[in-house]
């Protein structure tokens, strides 16, 4: 197949220094766990798109479903009507979240269910007639998205969005305790700003994008209950977690508590269209349960609960129900905890660990970013290194040869770059 793609001269991509940007590559089709280039190469995919396809790409059930709901009704507007997909997706949530997570509000991306949450916590707290709670304590380490609010909760110093912090709100940032007994730090953070602080954000079990760091159950469990004892909404964000890539499908679940609002996305439509939802718990939503219009809460994206992106959801939580996706993403977990424990103390090498269906590699120092991708493509695989991590997240249904392809080439080409 040829073709003139890409060019550089209409399409500005993300998180890229166009001009020095080798141009990408072009793919024109998926299947199972492989990408398809233009040059005709299937790739090996180890990232899942962004760790949303836990399918695979192309099942064909979610397939049908969308082109059932596109022949239908591909899109409605939702305030004032609504329709089948979205409240039978509702209602498919509620009962699979743990507790009273019952009330959720769709939207269309991670970002934008991250901001939803800021303006639930926010809200919940005018409501009930309190003022002056206009912060958040989010965790250093932490990546919550790219609009305004998301990124003021994300990494004050070495998030992506260190230079924007004139433009963010102020928030309160605090360490992960890194055990459960190393509650001070977090402890004199919820003391120090009591009368201002309106939420507790946290990424449960792993901060993705801000490096692949893990953290046990107990100290999820911990968090939440420090939040609980300063009165905190904990706002759990399972963008990343959520659906099965930690082993449960959800990562709170492993800790055993229930979050006051949940945000969920990426995997929610098995990776096939863009909605997001956050969901709150009924004492949450009590707090807008009102006579006055003012209470409402105030937002309403376009396309949220677009209803082809809904169906696409439905047939998700389908496969969840008929294939045995947790107990794939558990033998990944193994596979992956197996196949690159020989790395770690190699020189080099900071660290490896592995949770769930995800698998990461820290070097020493910072590697050749090019030089490491082009080493995985050499290989026929798609690892998409980030600052100084490789990781492997890839769709829980991956067969088994071509996890070992992945984990094989993660094993020979980090001891070569590191
Ligand atoms: N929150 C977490 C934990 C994420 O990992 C991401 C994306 O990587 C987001 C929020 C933002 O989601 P989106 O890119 O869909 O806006």
């Amino acid at each position: 197949m040829t073709s003139d793609l890409p060019s550089k001269k209409n399409l500005w991509r993300p998180y890229t220094q166009m001009r020095l940007a080798p141009s990408p590559l072009e793919a024109v089709a998926t299947r199972g766990s492989r990408i398809v280039l233009a040059d005709g190469r299937a790739l090996v995919d180890g990232i899942a798109s962004w760790w949303t396809a836990v399918h695979g790409y192309n099942h064909p059930h979610i397939a049908e479903a969308v082109a059932d709901q596109l022949a239908r009704m591909p899109h409605v507007m939702f305030g004032g009507l609504t329709h089948a997909p979205a409240e039978r997706l509702a209602a498919r949530l509620a009962a699979l979240l743990p507790g009273d997570l019952d009330h959720v509000f769709f939207s269309d991306s991670g970002s934008v269910a991250v901001e939803v949450a800021l303006k639930m916590a926010a809200q919940m707290w005018l409501n009930r007639g309190v003022s002056g709670r206009t912060k958040v304590l989010a965790f250093r380490g932490g990546y919550h998205g790219d609009t305004m609010g998301a990124m003021s909760v994300c990494d004050p110093e070495e998030g992506m969005h260190r230079r924007f912090g004139a433009y963010l709100p102020s928030q309160v940032f605090c360490d992960l305790p890194r055990s459960a007994a190393e509650t001070a730090a977090l402890e004199s953070a919820l003391a120090a700003h009591r009368e201002t602080l309106a939420a507790v954000i946290v990424e449960p079990l792993v901060q993705g994008a801000g490096g692949m760091v893990m953290h046990p159950p107990e100290v999820l469990a911990t968090i939440a209950r420090l939040a609980r004892s300063h009165g905190l909404p904990l706002i759990a964000d399972e963008i990343f977690t959520g659906f099965g890539r930690t082993g449960s499908l959800f990562a709170c679940e492993q800790a055993g508590i229930v979050p006051d609002i949940m945000c969920l996305s990426k995997a929610l439509t098995g990776g096939t269209m863009a909605l997001a939802a956050t969901v709150a718990r009924t004492a949450v939503f009590e707090a807008f349960w009102s006579e006055d219009p003012a209470a409402a809460l105030m937002h309403g994206p376009t396309f949220m609960a677009n209803p082809l992106a809904c169906a696409a959801a439905n047939a998700s939580l389908d496969l969840f129900e008929t294939e045995p996706r947790l107990d794939q993403a558990r033998a990944i977990a193994h596979r992956l905890a197996d196949g690159l424990a020989g790395l770690k103390g190699l020189p080099g090498v900071a660290d490896v660990r592995t949770l769930g269906a995800i698998g990461a590699v820290q070097f020493a120092r910072a590697p050749d970013l090019p030089a490491l991708k082009a080493a995985f493509l050499d290989r026929g695989v798609w690892v998409r290194p980030f600052g100084d991590i490789v990781y492997l997240t890839p769709a829980l249904t991956i067969e088994p040869a071509d996890l070992d392809r992945l984990i094989e080439a993660v094993v020979a080409v980090v001891p070569e770059q590191a």
